[in-house]
């Protein structure tokens, strides 16, 4: 049978490698937890049972994974105090049946080949294999290197702005190198894995490898791991930027009067975190009636980006620059992006298309603080269309949203 660890846990149970030890492994990637496709690619690799090493607060985990996923047993190895990465893995052996097992970190996703590594612990009998990945870039990463028979010669400090391979974190571990350590809390790397001698060999592969616990890589794992599983349709939420993410401004364009609206950037989140790609579509004919430029409009769009950068991500911003009557020649003139015209939806749903996403229309969402809004949301046939009287308030003898909500804050609990 083939079994594996995950680690899936407690403060200090995630195998070192990385920026950051935030617990991801519930983090959503197109609405699922990350977790859930970890444990799908095992199962997909043959394993039957996996031991989750988990801290005592697992109740997230456990409600949602239970005692079986997919048909894969699961087990759960409780840290009852934070026992390190050494201390996780030996506790989490105690379930496990043969004299070795897969282990791997629950909050980073490897593709490494695990036949390749079973073949490869057998034929040198060895004691610790690990997949170790190629990265462009090991300024971030310690280095491994290995000699022509795949056996590690040493770990090199980080430092090398240049490729090399650095530790993907999947390995498969023979029990017994557990034997001389006590119960409690010990790092594997640390004590195990820097200092071994003989037995420790390295399989270098160049399989797709993302990690959540660096930010860039976690908001970017929202889309890239689903269509890696091939589920490739998404639903979206196209967000209106005025009185409804930033306060409404007359023409605004300077990063110093940009103001997010109370609750905006948690909401996107939110939605976010419930399998929404986000887009922003905003007219701008400010552009065309000469009070700003198009540099101007990206000028602010890069400056909340940056304000957002760490708590929440945006798939996408389209603006409208066009208006009938602007001043500026080549912006005066009709175009479809402009609300209540639904070019800016399709925009985003052509450029989503040509990354392997099909956005899901009828789940998906729109909102906005005017009727032109709405109108776009219909008109692009999008299933819910939502009114927020976080801006501009529009009068409303008219029934066309919806739903009508106070801003996008109140709006998460509505959908
Ligand atoms: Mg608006």
């Amino acid at each position: 049978m083939k079994e594996a660890i995950v680690l899936a846990g407690g403060l200090g149970t995630r195998l070192a490698h990385t920026v950051s030890d935030r617990q991801k492994v519930m983090a959503p990637a197109g609405g699922r937890p990350f977790l859930a496709y970890v444990l799908r690619d095992l199962k997909n690799k043959g394993f039957e049972k996996a031991v989750l090493a988990v801290s005592y607060k697992n109740e997230q985990i456990y409600e949602y994974f239970k005692d079986e996923y997919l048909g894969m047993k699961l087990i759960y190895s409780v840290e009852k105090e934070p026992l390190g990465t050494g201390g996780a893995i030996k506790q989490a052996f105690r379930y496990i049946e043969n004299d070795y097992a897969l282990v791997l970190n629950g909050d980073t996703y490897f593709d490494a080949d695990t036949d390749a590594l079973f073949s490869l612990f057998t034929d040198k009998n060895a004691d610790i294999v690990l997949a170790a990945k190629k990265m462009p870039d090991c300024t971030r990463h310690s280095t491994i290197k290995t000699d022509s028979d795949g056996k590690i010669i040493s770990f090199l400090e980080k430092k090398e702005n240049k490729d090399g391979y650095i530790n993907g974190g999947v390995y498969i571990i023979r029990k017994s190198v557990f034997d001389s350590f006590k119960n409690g809390r010990f790092s594997f790397e640390k004590e195990i894995l820097e200092k071994a001698q003989d037995g420790l060999y390295a399989l270098l592969s160049e399989g797709y490898f993302i990690d959540m616990g660096v930010p860039e890589a976690y908001f970017r794992a929202n889309t890239e791991i689903p269509l890696l599983f091939g589920e490739n349709i998404f639903k979206a939420a196209f967000l209106d930027r005025d009185g409804v993410i930033c306060k409404e401004k007359h023409h605004l364009y300077k990063p110093e009067d940009f103001e997010f609206i109370d609750g905006a950037v948690q909401a996107i989140e939110e939605l976010r975190e419930k399998g929404y790609l986000i887009f922003v579509i905003t007219n701008q004919a400010g552009v065309a009636k000469g009070l700003y430029t198009e540099e101007d409009v990206h000028t602010l769009h890069s400056f909340m980006l940056e304000l957002i950068r760490d708590k929440t991500h945006i798939d996408g911003i389209y603006y409208c620059p066009y208006h009938e009557d602007g001043v500026i020649a080549e912006y005066k003139k009709y175009s479809p992006d402009r609300k209540p015209g639904d070019g800016m939806i399709k925009r985003a749903i052509e450029d989503s298309q040509k990354k392997g996403i099909i956005i899901d229309l009828e789940s998906s969402i729109l909102v906005g603080d005017k009727l032109s809004d709405i109108e776009a949301g219909k008109k692009a046939g999008i299933g819910k269309n939502i009114l927020v009287r976080s801006g501009h308030k529009e009068d409303l003898d008219s029934h066309i949203p919806d739903i009508i909500t106070d801003s996008l804050a109140t709006l998460t609990d509505l959908i």
